[in-house]
């Protein structure tokens, strides 16, 4: 039998947004190997006699580093061990799932990918923003504010495509993108928020403008959502938050 990995999208935080897929596909796991970014309480589906291995990758802070999570899924793969990587959101959004299946393709590893529901959309949802309502936005495009080499994303372009923006990782460079996008011509009234901890009961946001956002208090994960849908966001969110672990 040809080795298999399971690459799994765990969602944004709340454990309740994990897929069936996802579950079933846990509950059969010999291994799991798991990142920071996601709820423990997505584990509550792993067996008791599996064997789970954290690999922290925030940035910044200490991390597992990517080729060695690539060298243990090829090790116990070969071992015909039923091996499931579980990432944050979707794991090829910003997840670095893609690098992970084309190292497990080299070696003859087959992946299967069983997609999770992004923190780009989850995350503002849980504040009643529709990130692409046809009134207010013509699609939404999600950017990352932290790049491997530096590069900037075409911020004028950006501004004109009259799309929502939704920035991961962009707490760190935030008040340079917010610079970045005014400098293009974008309105400095425009709607803008910071979402941290997204459907998790410590979710933390802030509504304000691009003009006047700012990062102070937040130390993330959290998502900056910019465009006029940011006009919805309920502050006192009705929905209960999941605990987190
Ligand atoms: N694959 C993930 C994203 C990984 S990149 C996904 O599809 O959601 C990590 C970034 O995602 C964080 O720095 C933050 O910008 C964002 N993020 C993930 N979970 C979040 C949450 N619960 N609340 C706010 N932002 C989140």
């Amino acid at each position: 039998m040809r080795p298999l990995v399971t690459l799994i999208g765990a969602g944004p935080g709340d454990p309740e947004l994990l897929t069936l897929k996802a579950a079933r596909a846990l509950a059969a796991a010999d291994v799991v190997l798991v990142d920071e970014l996601v709820n423990r309480g997505c584990l509550a589906h792993v067996r008791s006699d599996a064997r789970i291995i954290e690999v922290g990758k925030r940035g910044g802070c200490t991390s597992t580093p990517q080729a060695f999570i690539e060298r243990l899924l090829i090790l116990y793969s070969k071992e015909n061990r039923n091996v499931v990587r579980l990432k944050g959101g979707d794991p090829f959004v910003f997840g670095r799932g893609g690098e992970e299946v084309e190292a497990l393709r080299a070696q003859g590893i087959e992946v299967e990918v069983i997609p999770g529901i992004t923190a780009g959309t989850a995350v503002p949802a849980s504040l009643g923003i529709p990130v692409t309502h046809r009134e207010y936005a013509r699609g939404v495009t999600f950017v990352t504010g932290h790049t491997k080499d530096g590069t900037e994303p075409n911020w004028q372009a950006l501004t004109r495509s009259g799309t929502t923006l939704v920035i991961y990782m962009g707490l760190r460079g935030m008040e340079r993108i917010l610079s970045s996008l005014k400098a293009a011509g974008m309105d400095a009234t425009t709607p803008a928020c910071i979402i941290e901890n997204g459907t998790l009961h410590n979710q933390k946001q802030r509504v304000a403008t691009l003009g006047t956002l700012s990062g102070d208090g937040f130390s993330g994960p959290a998502l900056i959502v910019i465009g006029d849908v940011v006009r919805f966001a309920r502050v006192a969110a009705a929905v209960p938050k999941a605990m987190a672990a």
